[in-house]
């Protein structure tokens, strides 16, 4: 079902209109509510009187993760503390987390765009919806439940964790459709095998999964073990969290919700933008935020736009599945993990040589991380007593700065490899085909 066939089936005349307006709205606003843009296009010469459609999208500045943390916490908000009504956070890199604030209409968009997203699964008010993205600073769980509530389906906020516990609810509560991270759906399926259940004694129909990258593979084996149809959704904290696009029932690309959120896609390395179909690095500027609204924010994402009218009906133009990064970012349990956190945190302790090296794996259908650091000479003994006291130390550091925990190890002194030239800092053995 469309949900709002006025803004997701709009001629492309009528939705260029609709952005240029909103653009040339959004540029007054963050002109005069946001000393960063103001100075940034101040030095380029721009006023907002030189954004008259949305093709002069282009004059406009670049905003980057890193000029969200130098600005932390709250320099690059736009609408006054009064009007704030949430804050969420995603994981920064070294030192300060990414943070994202929402006014009421913020909230309220942020819930439409998932309403829309969850009709287009095929969910409705009969549906029984498991929210198992993690609640808390993070998106996902927050973003999804609304969105559920809005659509008027009944809403479960599972969480993540306590999953022997989910199954039973799963299976008595006739819970019907999940949201979740693929990798966490392959170990629910895991779960439910374990415990001796069979698929068809639950009611599951609908996933929507998202928040990492996935493959046609993983689909077909959560759709195979869960029995249920899962689709894509796609979203990130600083543009809104879930519900930037989203697959529909052709299973062919996902609509960007585009008089909200304004897709481009540019070459990471010239930053000038690309046709149609080519792929390079996706990025976004918030059409209707006030929160903390973003001009071409540099999502780091590569995909490509898939531009003409679906066969469902929807205009909205679609992004084909995300192909990689253009930046070192990993994704581990759903997670953003940067190789420079763990760095800073070995960094901050003399015990270690800056030596390390991280291997993603996946076991299990979970992922692990496993830190490898060097210990230095002076403080390597063989007392297991002070190495596992060093080893735990090492790991309740990181658990806290990256919100997930690692298996430490630590290595001999002169046990990683050298690499001559730029070091490998990273191993992911996670093969997703
Ligand atoms: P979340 O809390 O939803 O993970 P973050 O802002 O922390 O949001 O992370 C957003 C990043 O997660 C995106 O830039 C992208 O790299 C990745 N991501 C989110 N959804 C998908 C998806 N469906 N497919 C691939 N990658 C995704
Ligand atoms: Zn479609």
């Amino acid at each position: 079902m469309i949900w709002n066939t006025s803004k997701e089936c709009m001629s492309r005349e009528q939705m260029r209109e609709l952005q240029g307006k909103r653009l040339q709205k959004l540029v007054v606003y963050v002109y005069h509510n946001v000393p960063f843009y103001r100075r940034k296009m101040q030095e380029m010469d721009l006023s907002p009187d030189d954004i008259r459609g949305i093709d002069d999208i282009v004059k406009l500045p670049f905003t980057t993760k890193q000029d969200l943390r130098d600005n932390y916490p709250y320099g690059l908000m736009a609408a006054p503390p009064s009007e704030v009504v949430r804050v969420h956070a995603s994981s920064g890199t070294t030192g300060n987390p990414t943070i994202v604030g929402y006014t009421r209409r913020d909230l309220s968009i942020w819930s439409e765009v998932m309403a829309r997203s969850l009709s287009a699964y095929g969910v409705t008010r009969e549906d029984t919806f498991s929210v198992s993205y993690g609640y808390g600073l993070f998106t996902g769980g927050l973003g999804a439940h609304y969105g559920v509530e809005n659509l008027g389906a009944t809403v479960i906020p599972a969480s993540t964790g306590n999953t022997e516990k989910h199954v039973r609810l799963i299976r008595d509560l006739h819970i019907t459709g999940i949201a979740c991270t693929p990798s966490y759906a392959l170990y629910l399926a895991e779960v439910v095998e374990r415990m001796g259940i069979d698929k068809s004694e639950l009611d599951l129909r609908i996933g929507a999964f998202g928040a990492e990258p996935w493959t046609e593979n993983m689909r077909r084996e959560i759709q195979e073990r869960l029995g249920l149809k899962g689709y894509n959704i796609y979203g990130l904290s600083e543009i809104m969290g879930p519900g930037v696009s989203y697959e529909c029932q052709e299973q062919h690309g996902s609509h960007i919700n585009e008089d909200h959120f304004y897709p481009e896609i540019i070459d990471p390395e010239t930053l000038c933008p690309l046709p149609a179909g080519v792929q390079g690095e996706l990025v976004f500027t918030t059409l209707t935020k006030e929160g903390m609204p973003l001009l071409r924010y540099r999502t780091k994402d590569l995909t490509s736009l898939m531009p003409g009218t679906c066969p469902c009906g929807r205009t909205n133009v679609r992004m084909t599945p995300i192909m990689g990064r253009s930046d070192d970012m990993l994704i581990i349990r759903g997670i953003n993990v940067f190789p420079s956190q763990v760095e800073s945190v070995i960094l901050g302790m003399k015990e270690f040589e800056p030596r390390y090296m991280l291997v993603v794996d996946r076991r299990g259908n979970l992922d692990t991380l496993e830190v490898q650091v060097e210990v230095r000479r002076d403080f390597f003994t063989d007392d297991i007593g002070a190495m596992l006291g060093l080893k735990k130390r090492l790991s309740d550091k990181l658990k806290s700065v990256l919100s997930i925990s690692a298996d430490v190890k630590l290595m001999e002194p002169n046990s990683i490899a050298r690499s001559e030239g730029k070091s490998q800092r990273v191993i992911d053995k996670r093969v997703l085909v």
